[in-house]
């Protein structure tokens, strides 16, 4: 058996992971970080990675929420993450002799979920994460499509509205302002007001400044009428970007994943709704089915891609530092 290391570097942890050539996670550690850290942290958390797992591997795969270059592995942008070092992937393959891969953490996530998990044995799929913001990953012809930069599947950032909210990106409207983990918050706060009675301002306590997005995911769960009123229309604004995509490349699968999705059907039910009232009369639009993997779909699918490297696969054509 062939073993490599995935990690998964978001805003709050440090997920790593070996896993073997058929996708099998064999040892999995997580090791907190904050922001301000960035991948400063990155060298102590693989050795404590490697230690643990005690299996030689061949590669290395970094899955970060950034922005990753084409062929270079260079990370040039981060909304919400400090990267000190761009070159950090071509820093850690001198450091520990093997080769390793930087892939955008969403389109690792697709890989994960297309070689192993819920979009298995699709030739054309797409992947989004929704959580804090939306992320995505474009599979086709059975490969990563990664965008002449590497920038493609930035599916949070299409706009869906004209005169929506603002949004990080520096854009308005995106779909990111209004079917995320933070659009849900804000639509909460919003609204919060106006349900007095409700689960979720009774979670928080009546204060609405203490609203987010897991407490109204909480609500749901008890079936608060608010609460599942917001994720109905979180799931329509989800319906209206999926929509656009699916016209755009017309996959045989769309997986969702992503904290948001622990709402499940609340979510997709709406979103599947808006996409077959705007297919209707035409053909019939592509199935939408959550993700499989769960927060081991970067660590997985960037190990698999640090493995293909190794064998020279483009297959991914992935950026990679040597
Ligand atoms: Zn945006």
């Amino acid at each position: 058996m062939r073993y490599c290391l995935g990690v998964d570097v978001g805003g709050t942890k440090i997920l790593g992971a070996v896993v073997d050539e058929e996708g099998t996670i064999v040892s999995k550690t997580r090791v907190p970080t904050d922001r301000s850290e960035g991948l400063d942290a990155l060298p102590e958390a693989i050795d404590l990675f490697l230690a643990e797992a005690d299996k030689p591997i061949e590669a290395i795969g970094l899955a970060v929420a950034a922005f990753v270059e084409n062929h270079s592995g260079r990370i040039t942008f981060g909304t919400n993450l400090a990267f000190s070092n761009p070159d950090i992937g071509a820093d850690i393959a001198r450091e520990y002799g093997h080769p390793v891969v930087v892939e955008n953490d969403a389109n690792a996530a697709a890989w994960g979920e297309n070689r192993f998990g819920a979009g298995k044995g699709a030739r054309h799929m797409l992947m989004l994460t929704v959580g804090t913001g939306i992320g995505g990953g474009v599979i086709s012809h059975g490969r990563l499509y990664r965008g002449s930069r590497g920038y493609a599947g930035e599916f949070g950032h299409i706009p869906v509205a004209v005169e929506g909210p603002p949004c990080n990106c520096g854009s308005r409207g995106c779909l990111e302002t209004l079917a995320s983990g933070r659009a849900l918050a804000r639509m909460a706060q919003e609204r919060g007001a106006g349900h007095p009675e409700s689960e979720v301002m009774r979670l928080a306590d009546g204060n609405i400044e203490a609203v987010t997005g897991a407490l109204v995911g909480k609500a749901a769960d008890v079936r608060d009428p608010f609460a599942l009123e917001l994720l109905w229309e979180l799931g329509t604004w989800l319906g209206v970007g999926l929509t656009g995509l699916a016209n755009s490349f017309d996959p045989e699968v769309i997986v969702v994943g992503g904290g948001v999705l622990e709402e499940g059907e609340a979510v997709l039910g709406a979103a599947r709704e808006e996409m077959n009232e705007r297919f209707r009369g035409r053909v019939a639009p592509p199935r939408v089915v959550s993700a499989s993997l769960g927060n081991d779909a970067g660590v997985v699918g960037v190990a698999q891609l640090s493995l293909d490297a190794v064998d020279g696969l483009e297959g991914s054509e992935m950026g990679h530092g040597r």
